[in-house]
């Protein structure tokens, strides 16, 4: 979906979004195991910006939801609440960059290219709100998501969720401090 920027009034428009393709077509294709638990909605103010040898347009907007990642120490869900406040500037590539950049999108056509979020096509200056609502979503995602901030994770032997009590490992493995005193009593002379 992409706006193109001569639609927009020059006071810039409201744009609500809340369909979950957004972001879950994303997650699919990078294989991100995060699952949406309430919807995610956001809505972007868009002001078109001409001048001052820089044209391009400043967006304001908010992200809201929740969303579940595994635990980065025990693998189990991770509620994550997604409210996110944003402002940004995103300048229009100048006419010779889009040239050289659609060359070399032709050059390596078989990879796929980044999802711009603003581009010049056939001379129109365009924004894409979707790709950006990508790019502030996933900053939105801690980058070691934790089911509670004390989560005690995986016991290193057994693998046991130490959150659901203690396996027999932990008694064995005592305390780290005890175990270095034990180390260093039988060397000790007097
Ligand atoms: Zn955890
Ligand atoms: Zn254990």
């Amino acid at each position: 979906m992409w706006l193109a920027m001569s639609d927009l009034p020059a006071e810039g428009r409201r744009l609500t979004f809340d369909d979950p393709a957004i972001w879950t077509v994303p997650l699919q294709e990078f294989g991100i195991p995060c699952r949406i638990l309430v919807p995610l909605e956001a809505e972007l103010f868009v002001v078109p910006h001409h001048g001052d040898g820089v044209d391009g347009c400043f967006i304001r907007g908010t992200l809201r939801g929740e969303v579940s990642l595994p635990c980065n120490r025990c693998a189990e869900d991770a509620r994550i609440v997604i409210n996110s406040d944003f402002e940004t500037f995103e300048p229009f590539p100048v006419e010779h960059d889009a040239e050289r950049a659609s060359q070399q999108e032709r050059l390596s056509s078989d990879d796929v290219p980044d999802e711009e979020v603003v581009r010049i096509k056939d001379g129109v200056a365009q924004f894409n709100p979707q790709a950006l609502l990508w790019e502030e979503f996933s900053l939105a995602l801690p980058v070691k998501p934790l089911c509670r901030p004390d989560c005690k994770g995986l016991c290193p032997v057994c693998g046991h969720n130490r959150n659901k009590g203690d396996c027999s490992c932990a008694t064995e493995e005592g305390d780290p401090r005890l175990a270095a005193l034990k180390l260093f009593t039988p060397t000790r002379k007097q």
